[in-house]
């Protein structure tokens, strides 16, 4: 009997909750891009390459309209699409330098407004630290016992953890060197893994994309389609921050981009997406109007304003694209 009860309700329960969904679909969708760069063993997993970048935007220009952030942001809550189409926003994250000099060229192409969500305390370094320990363990010229040294001569690790760091697969040596960074300060992070390279006499290859420099920054923020929001000046988790901490990374980021752009960001990213009331509560704090995530999906009308959704893109070409966002 009880069988029969859920036979019944269960697919009942699944058509009210894809109508629930339908009418609580918001006509906006935003894309979260990182890099736009070849795939390269030392390089983020997190690129797009310029041809399947160049394809992608093709899609949105030929099939969707696409607004800058703000106006995006402000139709989340219309049910109805305008011209019968999604409106798309496209969001860069972290200040790679490939977006001046790759993507921006494509954005012309087509007429794309785009937003970046820049750390400034990466401006002008040499490479993010996670994009430097992936190139480091990749590398073969570099060669495991050296590069096991230098961990313990730089206070990575201590001698006794390299025994277990040798007898790991490449893979998991990565992640094991990622986590001992992330056991350092957060605001030393960058500092430790630049003295893991000097150790190394190690510099970092052009695959391994660099951030912009205060210049590029500046250069890339005075283009018409481009916007600029704030992404934290270390990059850290902000959920694990104390107060004052959360209070100065915040702050120094907004300063900064004040102080090289000229005026404040509305616009803010948490990093690695993560968010919890205490960090909302600083961010409506210093004046900033909305705040994204990582959490892919498409945006509901529900949404909170302080933990908008994007969606992760893929390194995939223009008709996988129109496939997946249902363009075209
Ligand atoms: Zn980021």
């Amino acid at each position: 009997m009880a069988a029969g009860v859920r036979t019944h309700t269960t697919p009942n329960l699944a058509r009210q909750l894809r109508r629930a969904e339908n009418t609580l679909a918001s006509p906006v969708r935003l894309l979260n891009y990182h890099r736009v760069a070849e795939q390269t063993a030392g390089s983020s997993d997190l690129s797009v390459s310029p041809d399947n970048f160049a394809g992608q935007m093709a899609v949105l220009a030929g099939h969707a309209e696409v607004t800058g952030l703000t106006d995006s942001l402000a139709l989340r809550r219309n049910r109805v699409r305008r011209k019968g189409r999604h409106t798309f926003g496209v969001t860069f994250d972290d200040g790679y330098v490939d977006n001046l000099q790759v993507a921006l060229p494509i954005l012309e192409r087509h007429g794309i407004p785009a937003t970046l969500f820049v750390t400034t305390g990466t401006l002008g370094r040499r490479c993010f630290w996670w994009d430097r320990i992936a190139e480091l363990t990749t590398t073969d010229s570099v060669g495991v016992e050296r590069l096991l040294l230098a961990t313990v001569e730089v206070g990575l690790a201590a001698e006794a953890e390299v025994d277990a760091l040798t007898a790991l697969p490449q893979s998991d040596r990565h992640i094991a060197l990622r986590q001992l960074v992330v056991a350092h300060p957060f605001d030393r992070r960058h500092e430790v893994v630049d003295d893991l390279s000097d150790a190394l006499g190690f510099a970092p290859a052009d695959t391994c994309g660099r951030p912009m420099s205060i210049d590029e920054l500046v250069e890339f923020s005075q283009h018409p389609l481009v916007t600029i929001g704030a992404h934290g000046h270390w990059h850290a988790k902000l959920t694990e921050l104390t107060a004052p901490q959360l209070a100065t990374d915040v702050g120094t980021c907004l300063e900064r981009l004040q102080s090289t752009l000229g005026a404040a960001p509305t616009l803010f990213a948490y990093p690695h997406g993560a968010v919890d009331p205490g960090v909302v509560d600083q961010i409506r704090r210093v004046g900033l109007s909305w705040a994204t995530g990582t959490e892919s999906r498409p945006l509901s009308v529900l949404d909170s304003r302080w933990n908008l959704p994007r969606i992760a893109t893929a390194d995939i070409d223009g008709d996988e694209f129109a496939r997946r966002r249902r363009l075209g």
